[in-house]
């Protein structure tokens, strides 16, 4: 088969195979075509891909390709030119009724990484793990090299210097990775998350758990997802969270709702109550922000109530897309373990008995199989 990657537009820095995956791909007896200078934000030459087994072509003929494989949700015109039959995988939303009408056009199997059930099985394609962990650890370094203080205790001959204290929301993925990063740098770590099972997940990983006295059943979604809390536990998770906050060195908010705008965990009174020089990252800024006042790709810096001085509140955009190199060998790591599902003894067919493949379809074969959903915020 032939399986093709484009070269991502800006400022997308990631790409979907790195010549590793080529090499896996060619190996396996498919041919690989890439796009010049594909890799290059990412750290691969077309020489390096060229080396792995791929062709490197200046433009990709999308209606001679088996399966296109992506970062970016593709736009209308690039679908509209793709053969019916082909496969494409990788991210897709916002599922913008244009899109999903194009590819309905288009008569391709579209494999959506976003819609891939968060399963054990599935975890070798689970581009959201994958991508969540480059983010959760993107966040605190971001915190780490503005707060004018060090993470770690330090213990010297000139004094001591205490460890920083450090609060993350959203105890998911990049949650996690968060917190592991944090202790890592020798921080002091506290943790919220309104899951039940997020405690333990926070304890084991080295950070003390915040209880905000709240009853865990109404945050608890389907899928081993979050549902968005009510006005008036929210408010209570507020002012529970309030003096830990207020307490922090740094505050990390990576809570999200899927289909949902990100849950408001921080109002601008709660950072305005941080010491001055604090640092606040709100990796969820482009979904509506966890923080209020937080702006995606903007250092944003606002009073203390505490006196003289500021805090920065750093709203991310696409933080994986900061690191774009290991980023893309584990998307491409995904994107292979995906064509390896497709490719079985009865041809390149999608099997939809599959529970990954007939999760992540979003059209096939003419049909739109998105069930109605609310859409992601802008
Ligand atoms: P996500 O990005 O949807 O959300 C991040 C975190 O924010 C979640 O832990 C969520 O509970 C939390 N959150 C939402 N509203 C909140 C609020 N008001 N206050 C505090 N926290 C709030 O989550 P994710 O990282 O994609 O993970 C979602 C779930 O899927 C988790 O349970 C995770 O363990 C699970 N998961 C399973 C697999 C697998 O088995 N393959 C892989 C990845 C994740």
């Amino acid at each position: 088969m032939t399986i093709a990657a484009p070269r991502e537009p800006a400022p997308e820095t990631r790409v979907a195979l790195v010549p590793e995956t080529v090499a896996a791909l060619t190996r396996a007896g498919h041919s690989v075509i890439i796009e010049t200078h594909a890799g290059l934000a990412a750290g691969h030459t077309d020489a390096d891909y060229e080396r792995a087994g791929a062709s490197v072509v200046p433009g990709i003929d999308l209606a001679a390709i088996d399966v296109l494989a992506h970062v970016t949700p593709l736009p209308p015109e690039a679908i509209a030119r793709l053969r019916r039959g082909a496969v494409t995988i990788g991210l897709m939303a916002p599922f913008t009724d244009e899109r999903l009408a194009a590819l309905t056009e288009a008569g391709v199997t579209a494999l959506a990484f976003e819609k891939v059930p968060r399963t054990s099985r599935a975890q070798a394609m689970d581009v959201l793990s994958s991508q969540a962990l480059a983010a959760g650890y993107r966040c605190v370094l971001e915190a780490a090299i503005r707060l004018p203080r060090f993470f770690p205790l330090a213990m010297t001959a000139a004094g001591t210097v205490p460890p920083a204290k450090v609060v993350v929301l959203g105890i998911g993925v990049a949650g996690l990775q968060a917190i592991a990063t944090a202790k890592r740098l020798g921080a002091n770590v506290a943790a919220n998350d309104i899951r039940p099972s997020s405690a333990e997940e926070a304890r084991s990983v080295g950070a003390t758990f915040i209880d905000v006295g709240l009853d865990t059943s109404e945050g608890t979604g389907t899928g081993g997802y979050a549902r968005a809390l009510g006005d008036d536990s929210a408010a209570r998770q507020q002012a529970a969270l309030a003096p830990h906050i207020a307490d922090a060195d740094v505050l990390i908010t990576t809570a999200g709702v899927p289909g949902q705008a990100a849950p408001r965990l921080a109002t601008a009174e709660m950072v305005a109550a941080m010491r001055p020089g604090s640092v606040v990252v709100d990796m969820l800024a482009a979904s509506g922000g966890n923080v209020e006042g937080s702006l995606p790709g903007q250092d944003v810096k606002v009073a203390s109530s505490r006196g003289d001085g500021e805090i920065t509140i750093v709203g991310l955009t696409v933080p994986a897309a900061d690191l774009p190199a290991d980023a893309s060998r584990l998307y491409a790591k995904n994107v292979q373990n995906m064509v390896n599902l497709l490719d079985t003894d009865d041809g390149f067919a999608v099997i939809f008995d599959d529970d990954i493949l007939e999760g992540a379809a979003i059209t096939h074969d003419g049909a739109n199989r998105l069930e109605p959903a609310p859409q992601p915020a802008p």
